[in-house]
C-alpha cells in the first residue's frame, strides 16, 4: 500500500499529478485501448458503496444518458452499513441491496472494491482522472464520551460492537466479554436499541439471521440478563423510534423495567407532541406505568431477562475493578431538564449514582473522518463543508450521505440527500459550471496507478462470487447468509 501525502493548495504537486494523468491518457490512447472519441462521456467517480454511493450513482445514470459512473470501495464487498450496520434480525431493510445490484449491473456503472481512497489512490488523483468525484464514504468513526476509564476492557463503542456481530473485518478481534449480568448502553438512539435487542434476543431467533457464527457462539454463552439504556435527557427526548421500542416491549423472555418517577409530567405533555413522537411516548408511558393484563404479568414474571430506559443520566466515569484491569461499573451524573420538548437541555444537578456492570457500550453516535488533508472538513460537525452536496472551494468535488449531513437518518433519508447531490452535479454539467468537454481517462488511469501500487480491485462480478459462497454457506446451516469474516478470505473467493 502506498501512503499518499498531499499538501493543501500545493500547486506544484497538483500540476505534476495533472501531467502524470495527461501522460497516462496519451499512453492509453496511443496503446489503442481508448480511442479519442471514447473519452468524451462525462466520467464521475463515487467514493464509497453504501446507500449514499449507490443512490447517487442511480440518480446520475437516470438523469443523464451519457454519464459513466465508477464506484470505489475500501472493502472487497459493497453496501456499507446495509451489510455491516443494519441489525441481523431486520432482513427486510436489506432488500435495498436488490436495487443497488440493479444499478451496479448497468453498463454505465462499474464497481472497484478493495480500493482504499486516501491510501491506495488520493482524492486529488481521482479529481484528475474524472470530471467529478462524489465522496460518499460515510461515518467510520464514533463520538467518544470523554470520561475517565473509557479505555478500560469491557467498554466498547457501539460501532465496533455492531461491526463485530455483523462481520466487519476490522472488528473481528473484538470478542466482547459477556460474562457479567448487567450491561449498560449509553445513548437512546436506534443503534442503542439494536444492540440491546441483540444482547437479549433468544438464540433461536438470532440463529435464523445472518449474524456471524462467532457472535452467535459468544451470545450462546452470554451471562447478560439485564440491559439498561441510559440517556442524558428524558422520555420526550429519546432518539429511537416507536417500531424499535415495540420490538423491545415484545422481546420474548424479557420484561421491561422502567422507573415510574422518570415519567412525571409526561402524560400532560403528550397533547403538544407531533404525531410520531406522541405514539412513541404513549408506548413508553404505557410500558412504564400501566398495570399489564394477567397474561402479560405472567409472561413478565417468568422472563429471565430484563431491559429498561434510564433517563436524566450522563456518564461521568467508568469504574474499574480492584485490579484496575476492566470495568466494574459506571458513575452517572443525575441531570434535570432545562426547557421543554425536543430541544430541552440536560443540566447537572450535582448528584451522582453508581451502577454495577461489566459491559458498557457507548452508542452516542458515529462520526465521519477526513480521508484526505486536502478536504475542507468541519471537525466540529464532522462533515465535509458543502452546499447542496457541492464541496466548498473544490470545483468538481461533491459529497452525499452521512459524510454530507452527519451520522443521522435512515436509508430513505440518505437516499433523498444523495438524489439531491446527484441533481446538483447534473445541474452543474447542464449549465456548464462543471466542464465535461475535456477528455478524462477515468478508471483507465486509476487502474494504471493501482497496478503500479500493487492494488488489485474487486469487480462487481467478483463480489457476486463472494455473495454466492456466503449464501450457500448460510443455506447449509439454516441462515440466510454466512458472511466471510476476513478481507483475505473475501479476496481469495473473489479471485477463485
Ligand atoms: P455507509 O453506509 O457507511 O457507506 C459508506 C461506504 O464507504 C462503506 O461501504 C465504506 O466501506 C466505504 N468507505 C469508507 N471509507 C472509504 C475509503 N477511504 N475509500 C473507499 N471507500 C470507503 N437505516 C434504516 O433505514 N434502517 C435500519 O435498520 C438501519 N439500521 C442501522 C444500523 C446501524 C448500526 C447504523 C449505524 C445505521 C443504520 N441505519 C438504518 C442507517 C443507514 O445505515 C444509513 O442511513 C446509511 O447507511 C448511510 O449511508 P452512507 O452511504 O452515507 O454510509
Ligand atoms: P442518534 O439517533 O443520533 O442517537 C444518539 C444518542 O446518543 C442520543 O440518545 C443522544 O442523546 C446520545 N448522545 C449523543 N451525544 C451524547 C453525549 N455526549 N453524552 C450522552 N449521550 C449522548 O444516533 P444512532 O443511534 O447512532 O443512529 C444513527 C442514525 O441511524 C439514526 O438516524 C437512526 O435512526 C438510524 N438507525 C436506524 C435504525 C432503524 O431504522 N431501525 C437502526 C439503527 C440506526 P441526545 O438526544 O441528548 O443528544
Amino acid at each position: 500500500m502506498v501512503m499518499m501525502v498531499m499538501m493543501k493548495d500545493d500547486k506544484f504537486l497538483t500540476g505534476l499529478l495533472s501531467r502524470c494523468v495527461e501522460q497516462q491518457m496519451i499512453e492509453i490512447i496511443s496503446s489503442g485501448v481508448l480511442s479519442p472519441g471514447e473519452g468524451c462521456s462525462p466520467k464521475v467517480c463515487i467514493v464509497g458503496s453504501g446507500p449514499a454511493g449507490f443512490y447517487t450513482a442511480q440518480q446520475l445514470i437516470k438523469a443523464r444518458q451519457d454519464v459513466e459512473v465508477d464506484i470505489y470501495e475500501r472493502l472487497p464487498v459493497p453496501f456499507g452499513l446495509v451489510r455491516f450496520g443494519v441489525a441481523p434480525d431486520h432482513p427486510e431493510v436489506k432488500n435495498v441491496i436488490n436495487t443497488f445490484t440493479q444499478t451496479a449491473r448497468q453498463s454505465r456503472c462499474s464497481f472497484y472494491g478493495n480500493v482504499d481512497v486516501g491510501t491506495d489512490v488520493s482524492v486529488e488523483e481521482l479529481r484528475q482522472a474524472y470530471h467529478a468525484v462524489v465522496l460518499s464514504y460515510g461515518a467510520e468513526g464514533n463520538r467518544t464520551m470523554g470520561v475517565p476509564g473509557e479505555d478500560l476492557a469491557g467498554v466498547h463503542a457501539a460501532k465496533d460492537f455492531v461491526g463485530w456481530y455483523n462481520g466487519l473485518p476490522s472488528c473481528r478481534q473484538l470478542r466482547p466479554d459477556l460474562s457479567s449480568e448487567t450491561a449498560v448502553i449509553l445513548g437512546q438512539g436506534n443503534v442503542a436499541l439494536d444492540v440491546a435487542r441483540v444482547l437479549l434476543s433468544p438464540l433461536d431467533i438470532l440463529k435464523m439471521t445472518d449474524i456471524t457464527q462467532p457472535a452467535l457462539e459468544a451470545l450462546a454463552e452470554s451471562q447478560v440478563r439485564r440491559v439498561l439504556i441510559v440517556g442524558r435527557r428524558g422520555p420526550v427526548q429519546v432518539a429511537c423510534t416507536v417500531k424499535e421500542v415495540r420490538e423491545m416491549v415484545n422481546l420474548p423472555n424479557a420484561r421491561p423495567e422502567m422507573v415510574g418517577a422518570d415519567f412525571e409530567g409526561v402524560a400532560e405533555a403528550l397533547k403538544d407532541l407531533p404525531r410520531p413522537r406522541k405514539r412513541l411516548t404513549e408506548l413508553m408511558l404505557k410500558t412504564a406505568l400501566e398495570v399489564p393484563g394477567e397474561k402479560e404479568q405472567q409472561r413478565r414474571s417468568e422472563a429471565s431477562h430484563a431491559w429498561g430506559f434510564r433517563f436524566f443520566r450522563s456518564p461521568v466515569e467508568i469504574l474499574a475493578d480492584p485490579e484496575r484491569s476492566r470495568t466494574a461499573g459506571i458513575r452517572l451524573a443525575v441531570n434535570r431538564l432545562e426547557g421543554s420538548g425536543e430541544g430541552a437541555r440536560a443540566v447537572l444537578t450535582g448528584e451522582v449514582e453508581d451502577v454495577t456492570c461489566g459491559l458498557v457500550i457507548s452508542s452516542i453516535g458515529y462520526k465521519s473522518l477526513p480521508i484526505d488533508p486536502s478536504l475542507p472538513f468541519d471537525s466540529r460537525k464532522a462533515i465535509v463543508l458543502n452546499n447542496m452536496g457541492r464541496v466548498q472551494r473544490a470545483a468538481g468535488l461533491y459529497c452525499s450521505g452521512w459524510l454530507k449531513t452527519g451520522p443521522t437518518g435512515v436509508i430513505a433519508t440518505t437516499m433523498n440527500n444523495s438524489f439531491d447531490t446527484a441533481r446538483s452535479l447534473v445541474e452543474d454539467m447542464d449549465l456548464g459550471t462543471l466542464d465535461v468537454s475535456v477528455v478524462k481517462p477515468g478508471s483507465q488511469s486509476v487502474a494504471a496507478l493501482l497496478e503500479k501500487r500493487g492494488v488489485k480491485p474487486v469487480t462487481f462480478s467478483d463480489w457476486e462470487k463472494i455473495d454466492r459462497v456466503e449464501l450457500s454457506r448460510g443455506e447449509a446451516v439454516g441462515k440466510p447468509r454466512e458472511k466471510l469474516l476476513t478481507v483475505e478470505e473475501m479476496l481469495q473467493v473473489a479471485r477463485s
